[in-house]
């Protein structure tokens, strides 16, 4: 069930079979028990950089592999098909931190932190999140106070993917004056790396579902980050923060359309295998337009996503139709899930076969770099303005 897929090129055909047989490898045999022991498995990420993974979106002079956003998505798919918590590993990495720093970083940032990662040296991560800035990400309260050639920053960072293992995290850091609030012009963004003294991390997670990808706190206490960790000008992390996460919810689209297909894959051939009344249940046509309704919302969540991202490459101003792919992907892969938990009938409610976890892991795609409210409200806006 790949119809939209037809008019892939052979590089990009490539690509998806090196995700499919590495992930058939590597990922897929471990995923069940990775998931029970939310053990994220570090040994990852030199071997996704081995491959080129971390870095497939950032230009070749940064170790990078310089392609367009249709050949990362479909090996983010692939990946997310084989297991969702690496999948967000992978996108976080290569949407957010990696892409603030090629956006914005000087060229010295780029040497000394953007090359490592591409290479799969060091991993990414993103923090902009607090205990109590979450949808009004603007309301981050983690506080830099300017102390001669270096910044020295209080507070806590919340739900930072990946968090465990980042070598870079890139944060957003309020610089304005607690006496002069600037809003969301008085956040900075800042290249913080875990060997800063006053960095920690904090409380872990305890999810319901993307179990192999930590999720933790990180602590800042009088932490003293020298000035030139600053990431482009002062005052506009937030804005930066923003651009950034529209290459993010391309990420997680996919990511949902992968877990969505893992699902459907799961149910067509348990439909297959099962027979009830004498028969296998995929001949009902019950069942049948169960499988038929899956394949329809996932086709159509990923010809979205790709011809949005391919309208991005060319420099289009997609930021509503980013959101679009990312609320029906995620929306899907919910409703996709929840359909194969029922042809799995009660073999689908317990941990013998995966299409809960599937179900557990669609979950947080509704939620992560903006709830589905929060993407109704971008699109929303812009339609009413007739953009
Ligand atoms: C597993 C996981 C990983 C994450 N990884 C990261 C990460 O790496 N980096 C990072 O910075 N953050 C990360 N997050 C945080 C995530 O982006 C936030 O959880 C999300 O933005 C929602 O914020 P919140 O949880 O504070 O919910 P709230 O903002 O408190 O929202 C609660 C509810 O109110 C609704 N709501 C809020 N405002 C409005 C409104 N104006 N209109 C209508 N409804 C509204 C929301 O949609 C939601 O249903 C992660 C979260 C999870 C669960």
């Amino acid at each position: 069930m790949m119809q939209d897929l037809h008019d892939l090129t052979e590089e990009q055909r490539a690509i998806m079979a090196t995700a499919r047989a590495f992930t058939d490898e590597h990922v897929r045999p471990f995923t069940a028990q990775w998931d029970r022991d939310s053990h994220f498995e570090p040994s990852l990420i030199r071997q996704l950089g081995d491959l080129g993974f971390l870095g497939m979106l950032l230009p070749t002079e940064y170790d990078g592999l310089g392609l367009d956003a249709r050949s990362y998505l479909v090996a983010l798919e692939e990946v997310a098909v084989a297991d969702a918590s690496v999948a967000v590993m992978m996108s976080v990495h290569n949407s957010l931190p990696t892409q603030m720093l090629n956006a914005f970083g000087t060229d010295a940032q780029k040497q000394r932190w953007l090359a490592p990662m591409a290479r799969g040296e060091l991993l990414g991560a993103f923090a902009l999140s607090e205990p109590d800035a979450g949808s009004d990400a603007s309301a981050v309260r983690c506080q830099a106070r300017r102390d001669g050639d270096s910044w020295v920053v209080n507070g806590t960072k919340a739900w930072v993917t990946s968090g465990t293992h980042a070598g870079v995290v890139i944060a957003m850091i309020r610089t304005d004056s607690p006496d002069a609030r600037k809003g969301s012009k008085g956040v900075s963004a800042f290249i913080l790396t875990p060997d800063l003294a006053g960095f920690s991390v904090g409380k872990k997670e305890d999810k319901m579902g993307m179990r192999a990808s930590p999720t933790v706190q990180l602590v800042f206490d009088e932490m003293r980050v020298p000035a030139d960790r600053m990431l482009g000008a002062e005052g506009m992390g937030f804005i930066y923060a923003m651009r950034s996460l529209e290459h993010g919810r391309l990420g997680i689209a996919a990511q949902a359309i992968g877990i969505a297909r893992a699902a459907f894959e799961a149910a067509r051939a348990y439909a297959n295998e099962r027979k009830q009344f004498g028969t296998p249940i995929a001949e009902f046509q019950g069942i049948q337009f169960k499988l038929a309704d899956m394949a329809t919302r996932i086709t159509a969540a990923r010809s979205m996503l790709h011809e949005v991202a391919a309208a991005k490459d060319r420099g289009v101003p997609v930021s509503a139709e980013v959101s679009m792919c990312k609320l029906f992907a995620s929306e899907t892969a919910m409703w996709v899930t929840t359909q194969a938990v029922q042809v799995f009938g009660g073999y689908g409610y317990v941990k013998d076969y995966p299409v809960e976890r599937y179900f557990r892991d669609a979950k947080v795609t509704e939620i992560y770099e903006g709830t589905s409210e929060v993407q109704r409200i971008i699109i929303g806006r812009a339609v009413s303005a007739g953009k």
